[in-house]
């Protein structure tokens, strides 16, 4: 059984009962509460559920996600505090060269981004589509942070992998993996932010059910991220479902992000969708963003200039500032945009 401890409580409050009992335990934490994985007989859940330290047991065969519910709170990432902006993490779908990261890190970190993203092992429909640097990517990935200072958000592929994601800021769950579900429980066990993608086949409640996942394991925040799901529509990649997005703003307490770059499959497409995400209720959006976007090595079509990622930053902020009755900061005195 699982025990969620109330938020003002910490696991050192109940050791004591727990070892007087004989069970064996481990304490994981979820943000800022403690969740207490106990191995007791079968007295324990009805004992246990009535200390007052304990806000929920949690059962073998629970049907419903819990913790996501749960984790309500405030979260900061780098210079991004929820509530007070827009979460940006942009960059490159692949990690292609030295010149393109860094040019494209330093442009991103001039226009005020949170976070980088970059893609070393790529999941590609196709084997013989540019697999990623790999390896090379991450140390590329790395130098990018130690010269901009900007945290980095990196997809993982397999938990083989996951040694060299040690001084990686965010693991990016992608859409493929959203329920693979022993790279979820070893991406929570890293004990770092992750940013899950949905499954485009994935219900929400699916897509829920993954997120539980990262955070029974050991994940202190896990980033909801929309990007789109398959529906009978073609005309663009996918389908950017921000009724979803409602959805899980209204009934989670974690950050709600979207990915308007996968959804729409065209650059053209990708201001429409991060609008709409934002009126939705996004937190804030992950974008692809390339220094000469035709020459790219994968999703070439779909990727941002700098030039044209600095105009949708400046209007995606705008409008957020406005839904959320904040200053306007890019309005000049004139209240011209
Ligand atoms: C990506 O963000 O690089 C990616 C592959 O996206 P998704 O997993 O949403 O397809
Ligand atoms: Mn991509």
């Amino acid at each position: 059984m699982w025990l969620l401890l109330r938020p003002e409580v910490t696991a050192a409050d109940i050791e004591p009962a727990l070892r007087v009992r004989g069970w064996p335990y481990e304490v994981r934490q979820l943000g800022g509460r403690a969740i207490v994985v106990v191995q007791a007989n079968g007295q324990a859940p009805a004992e246990a559920a009535s200390w007052r330290e304990v806000e929920r047991v949690i059962m073998e065969g629970e049907e419903h996600p819990t913790l996501v519910y749960a984790a309500e709170g405030t979260y900061s990432l780098g210079n991004w505090r929820r509530g007070d902006s827009l979460l940006w993490i942009a960059g490159p779908c692949s990690v292609e060269s030295r010149s393109q990261l860094l040019s494209t890190a330093r442009a991103l970190r001039d226009l005020g981004v949170t976070a980088l993203r970059g893609g070393a092992f790529k999941a590609r429909t196709s084997p013989y589509s540019f697999q990623g640097l790999g390896e090379k990517a991450i140390d590329l990935l790395l130098e990018a942070k130690a010269e901009t200072g900007l945290p980095l958000c990196v997809e993982v592929l397999s938990e083989k992998h996951l040694p060299r994601y040690e001084n990686i800021d965010i693991l990016q769950i992608g859409a493929r993996n959203m329920d693979h579900y022993e790279l979820l429980k070893a991406a929570g066990a890293m004990h770092k932010p992750v940013l899950l993608k949905r499954n485009p086949q994935a219900t929400l409640t699916e897509f829920l059910f993954a997120a539980e996942y990262l955070l029974l394991y050991g994940a202190p925040v896990v980033i909801l991220c929309e990007r789109g799901i398959r529906t009978y529509e073609r005309r663009l990649r996918y389908t950017l479902d921000v009724g979803g997005i409602a959805v899980l703003r209204s009934e989670v307490g974690l950050p709600v992000i979207a990915d308007p770059s996968h959804a729409a499959g065209e650059a053209a497409y990708v201001e429409a969708l991060s609008l709409a995400a934002i009126g939705a209720g996004a937190e804030g959006l992950i974008v692809e963003v390339h220094p000469d976007p035709p020459a790219a090595k994968s999703d070439a079509r779909q990727q941002l200039t700098f030039e044209a990622f600095a105009h949708l930053k400046a209007k995606a902020d705008r409008l957020w500032a406005t839904l959320h009755d904040t200053a306007t900061p890019a309005l000049n005195a004139k209240g011209v945009s």
